[in-house]
């Protein structure tokens, strides 16, 4: 009834100050909080405009067809789909990346597992990277801006998010250096003469255990990818492979950092110590002080 209301007020708003106050509106009674710089960032991308030009040009018309391409974007965002999807970029690590409904938006803890895998000391002189469930790419497209010698692999089930991040990699001119190949983990790395030679493997993999995708904001649960989101009943069930396959790829002391959800760290580190195959791990915290990383060494 609200909704339906302000719409129909809003008729009357056809400039561009009034189109701005709609779709705060129409965001406010979505339940989404910053609704000022969110209906503004809207408005930009449908009408190729700035901030500036809605501060000072607030009294001027806007045609039919701009409100209704404005409206339609503003009801997306209603409907609580991720402003990320709607806007189609992201920036992570410093990089725009395109993202869409295919792939993960990028986080700000990402960033974290980017930054300590690009700081350690990797011995060989074109070091071969792998990223794992890449994704948008923006793990392996960063690393590659970050690590000008490696030679970088990433993998992803879906063809959709391989799609994106190859256009990634081509956005910031890594195109040549990162190899990207469709398939289950390390699937599709066989045959590559890979195997115990690769110094770090690094992944961000779907760690959330099933039953707590209900409790998740709408954004997450009902836009993201599923897949890039469950890691089975415990969230573990992809770590556990990655803790189990990487030991045929990695160079002796080789890497494999993996990113990890709030409480999973401590769980982590005992699957990799069973597993044998690796050296103590640490773990590194994200800036809430949550423990994120696992950083794991092959023996
Ligand atoms: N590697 C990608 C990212 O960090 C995708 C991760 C995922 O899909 N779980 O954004």
């Amino acid at each position: 009834m609200a909704l339906v209301a302000r719409q129909i007020e809003s008729d009357r708003g056809t400039t561009l100050e009034g189109l701005l106050r709609t779709g705060e509106a129409l965001l406010s009674d979505a339940g989404i909080q910053n609704v000022r710089h969110e209906a503004v960032w809207i408005m930009e991308a449908a009408l190729a405009t700035t901030r500036l030009a809605l501060q000072l040009d607030g009294q001027r018309a806007v045609q039919p067809e701009d409100r209704a391409r404005t409206m339609t974007l503003f009801a997306r965002r209603a409907a609580r789909e991720p402003l990320q999807y709607i806007l189609g970029t992201q920036d992570f690590c410093g990089l725009e990346f395109a993202v869409g409904p295919e792939v993960l938006i990028p986080r700000p803890e990402t960033e974290r597992l980017v930054e300590a895998f690009a700081r350690q000391r990797l011995s060989a002189p074109a070091p071969i990277v792998v990223d794992i469930g890449t994704g948008s790419g923006c793990i392996a497209v960063a690393l590659a801006r970050l690590l000008p010698g490696a030679v970088l692999f990433a993998t992803d089930r879906s063809a959709g998010a391989l799609r994106i991040a190859r256009q990634n990699a081509a956005r910031h001119g890594v195109e040549g250096r990162v190899t990207f190949v469709a398939g289950d983990l390390f699937e599709p790395l066989r045959g590559l003469g890979l195997e115990g030679q690769v110094a770090g493997v690094v992944s961000n993999p779907p760690y959330i255990p099933e039953g707590e995708l209900a409790g998740l904001q709408p954004e997450v649960q009902s836009f993201e990818p599923r897949m890039a989101l469950v890691g089975g009943t415990d969230g573990l069930a992809i770590v556990r492979r990655l803790v189990a396959e990487a030991p045929e790829f990695l160079a002796p002391s080789g890497t494999l950092m993996l990113e990890v959800g709030q409480g999973q760290a401590e769980d982590v580190v005992r699957i990799a110590a069973a597993q044998g195959n690796y050296g103590p791990a640490h773990i590194l915290r994200d800036a809430a002080g949550i423990e994120r990383v696992v950083c794991l060494q092959r023996r």
